[in-house]
């Protein structure tokens, strides 16, 4: 059993300790929900402040030419790139993940003409499957079809036009093989779309080496962009060349916006899968993260994921009451150790109340997430610990617990 000091130990070596003061944490709280909603980097403030009073208030709309407002969804999408291993043309940070589903999922039917199955995971994150439910509700003939992700040989036959996979799974943490799952989809003739919200800022995510044809993500997890975040989007370069549309064909896509035409001329490129005005407030906080994110080391950020969720594993596995649902094998899990306990709730919420902040899916999950950016090991063992005395404890029994709220 790892100790208090040995954890102080790995601090003093840990080579992404100076990431901390780049965030602003209350005192006195462990936040293990950084994969819900990432904490606040220190310089965003500072930057919406530039872009509200400056940009806005006194440059107002010459800001579109002069700041880069134009620019800013092009900008961030090649910011982003090289934490999910695409190439810049193939990026771009606009609205939301659910939106930029509807948008690339779309527009792979239409690759795919003669094919209407789309395959979801079933313990996918809901809203993928809703919007596989309304965009194969709007194509004759396409079906969603759920099922689960070691199921897919079975269900790959010649009807299926694209796979909707998260690459990490929001409750479990599982991490699925994505150049293995990749190249069974292509061999089948189908696309592939990855959801990459629990992996991009996790660890290294490799779309264009695994050979994505699209991806989806955001950026208010692991990213630190703030609630709310614009997500972004990945269309493999191949297929922009052989240019496939999308059905919200808004201004911002068109090759010549500012030409008011009547009729839908897509962007050459990536630009066409944009639809309207960037929500520039929250760019500009995205923006602020994203320098933090620039300087770190993602090899460093997945070697430490992986030795706090061990660590966290080690010291929560024997409570009692608890089961881990999280994959013991490194190479099958994202940063988050899901334990599965029977009053998960209260459990979490009498946590919540001593400062250890993580949380809650129903029916019986507590997910704990692991950002190495600004998580010490220390914090790691000092959160096992409270959660173990919540547990001798009997503490979360007390009603308070037990009541929710609208977010769990
Ligand atoms: C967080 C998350 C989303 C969020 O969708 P929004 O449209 O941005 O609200 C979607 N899918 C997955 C898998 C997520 O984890």
């Amino acid at each position: 059993m790892t100790t208090r000091e040995e954890c102080a130990a790995l601090d003093a070596v840990d080579p992404l300790a100076e990431f901390r003061e780049e965030f602003t944490l209350p005192d006195g709280v462990i936040y293990l929900d950084g994969n819900s909603l990432g904490a606040l980097p220190v310089r965003t403030p500072e930057r919406v402040r530039r872009v509200i009073e400056e940009e806005w208030g006194r440059e107002l709309i010459r800001s579109w030419n002069d700041a880069g407002w134009f620019e800013q969804p092009y900008r961030l999408g090649r910011r982003i790139a090289p934490l999910v291993g695409a190439s810049p043309a193939e990026m771009v940070v606009c609205d939301t993940t659910s939106v930029n589903l509807f948008k690339v999922l779309s527009a792979a039917l239409r690759l795919r003409p003669g094919r209407g199955t789309v395959l979801g995971d079933a313990e996918a994150f809901p809203t993928d499957l809703y919007i596989a439910e309304g965009v194969t509700g709007l194509a004759e003939g396409a079906r969603s079809v759920l099922i689960r992700p070691e199921e897919l040989d079975r269900h790959l036959d010649g009807d299926v036009a694209a796979v909707v996979l998260s690459h990490v799974d929001y409750r479990t943490g599982e991490l699925l093989d994505m150049p293995g799952i990749t190249a069974r989809v292509q061999a089948a003739g189908a696309l592939m779309i990855w959801d990459v919200c629990h992996s991009v800022g996790a660890l290294p995510v490799g779309l264009g080496a695994a050979g994505a044809d699209f991806a989806i993500g955001c950026t208010y997890k692991y990213l630190n962009g703030g609630p709310g975040s614009p997500a972004f989007l990945y269309v493999a370069e191949r297929h922009l060349a052989a240019g496939p549309l999308q059905p919200l064909s808004g201004w911002f896509g068109h090759a010549r916006p500012f030409a008011f035409e009547p009729g839908y001329d897509p962007k050459p490129g990536i630009g066409r899968f944009l639809t309207s005005s960037p929500s520039l407030l929250g760019q500009a906080a995205l923006g602020a993260s994203l320098d933090v994110w620039e300087r770190a080391d993602l090899a460093a950020v997945r070697a430490k994921s992986l030795a706090l969720t061990d660590l966290f594993v080690s010291l929560t596995e024997g409570l009692d009451g608890v089961e881990v649902v999280t994959p013991r094998e490194h190479a099958r899990r994202g940063s988050q150790v899901a334990l599965r306990h029977a009053a998960g709730y209260p459990v979490v919420q009498a946590l919540i109340e001593r400062g250890v902040i993580g949380d809650f899916r129903a029916p019986d999950l507590m997910r704990f997430g692991f950002t190495p950016l600004y998580l010490s090991y220390t914090e790691v063992w000092d959160a096992a610990r409270q959660l173990a005395e919540v547990l001798e404890s009997g503490e979360w029994r007390a009603e308070r617990f037990s009541r929710r709220g609208e977010v769990t």
